[in-house]
């Protein structure tokens, strides 16, 4: 047969792997089996599957295959931060950073070929919007990262969480996503903690009701202002969701998931979002949910309008939002040297969508 009608197994969590197996005729343990060889060992050789039946061997080797995206490029920044850039076919490539810290091993993964949400700060936007990633795509970049970070002795920090805070709105493309993340939990698969596995969002609210009913990830928002005027300007999706209706949607998160908490993002803008005024804001809107609150000092590209606060506001805001007993971290840059920070990246992004070339043509003074 030939290899582009092979059935990827990389796309396919347990119960997906269970009803392919049912359509073989093999009983659904083999799903279980097969997840161990394909997370845990790393093995892409169904002849190697040696708990497997001969048969079931050669029928796999014939219709099956494991199949991750090809790295183009692998960047390590001085702070150990490293950043790999994966095909995605037709001239498109996203990337993922994993850093390490003390204790843990973080892998920040993309869901989307560029996005189309057009937030004002970040570089993604910028390149606009191609295409979803597809399940095997999405968790093709843990299962490249975890096999390669276990052999590398130089690097061999493991990997304990996963954010989905690369390129992309998850929330926009929640029927890949969400069979991904069941394979990182799962522990036949990568086994990961509920707690350390992320799901950020600016705010696909519909799509948050269901994550909320059908995963036990973690939650992350994109806040970023905690009023609706200034929100409708930076993070444009908000213009549909407005704040009120966010923040029902993240009550009811708490709800399905008691003693958990919610990160709060906040990036923080010179002269636009850092004022007192939005930090004592945010302090009254996240008033009753269990909160962390992670103040990201903006980080640069080429062509952004924005400047970073200074330290010292930084610091203020987060005296604020201390004073109202909020718990509140200000995000460490990691990886600027080679563009892996939050928001730097951009991949290569092909054919984007017409509504995003319109909006670089307006912003480039072209008629549009
Ligand atoms: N679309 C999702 C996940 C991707 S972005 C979301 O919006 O949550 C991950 C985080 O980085 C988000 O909080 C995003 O707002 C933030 N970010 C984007 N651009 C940034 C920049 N230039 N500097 C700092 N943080 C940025």
């Amino acid at each position: 047969m030939a290899e582009y009608l092979k059935n990827n197994l990389l796309g396919m969590d347990r119960a997906g792997l269970e009803a392919y197996f049912e359509r073989l005729g093999e009983k659904p343990f083999r799903a279980r089996q097969i997840m161990k060889w394909i997370y845990q060992q790393g093995e892409t050789d169904f002849s190697r599957m040696t708990d497997l039946s001969v048969r079931l061997r050669e029928l796999l080797q014939e219709t099956a295959e494991v199949r991750a995206p090809e790295v183009l490029s692998d960047h390590l920044s001085r702070d150990g931060t490293r950043k790999w850039l994966m095909r995605m076919g037709s001239g498109n490539a996203i990337e993922t950073v994993f850093i390490p810290e003390e204790g843990r091993g973080t892998l920040c993964i993309s869901s989307q070929v560029g996005c189309a949400l057009d937030c004002q700060f970040c570089a993604t936007a910028e390149q606009g919007f191609n295409r979803n990633l597809t399940t095997a795509e999405i968790i093709g970049q843990v299962w490249h990262v975890n096999r390669l970070l276990g052999r590398d002795e130089k690097n061999a920090k493991r990997l304990t969480n996963v954010v989905l805070m690369g390129m992309g709105e998850p929330l926009a493309n929640f029927r890949n996503v969400l069979p991904a993340v069941n394979l990182m939990l799962d522990d036949m698969a990568f086994g990961l903690s509920k707690r350390r596995v992320t799901l950020s969002t600016s705010g696909v609210v519909s799509n948050l009701y269901r994550f909320a009913e059908q995963s036990e990830a973690a939650l992350a928002v994109s806040l970023h202002a905690p009023f609706d005027e200034l929100r409708d300007e930076i993070v444009p999706i908000n213009r549909k969701w407005p704040l009120a209706e966010l923040m029902t949607a993240c009550r009811y998160y708490i709800e399905k998931h008691p003693g958990r908490h919610i990160t709060w993002e906040y990036v923080m803008l010179d002269g636009v979002n850092d004022g007192d005024q939005h930090a004592r804001a945010m302090a009254r809107l996240l008033a009753g949910i269990p909160s962390k609150i992670n103040l990201i000092p903006f980080n640069p590209y080429p062509g952004a309008r924005y400047r970073r606060s200074s330290d010292a506001r930084i610091q203020r805001f987060r005296e604020i939002l201390q004073a109202k007993g909020y718990n509140v971290i200000t995000r460490k840059t990691r990886g600027d040297d080679i563009d892996a920070a939050c928001g730097q990246l951009a991949g290569q992004v092909k054919d984007r969508s017409r509504r995003q070339e319109r909006r670089a043509a307006a912003r480039e003074g072209i008629a549009s």
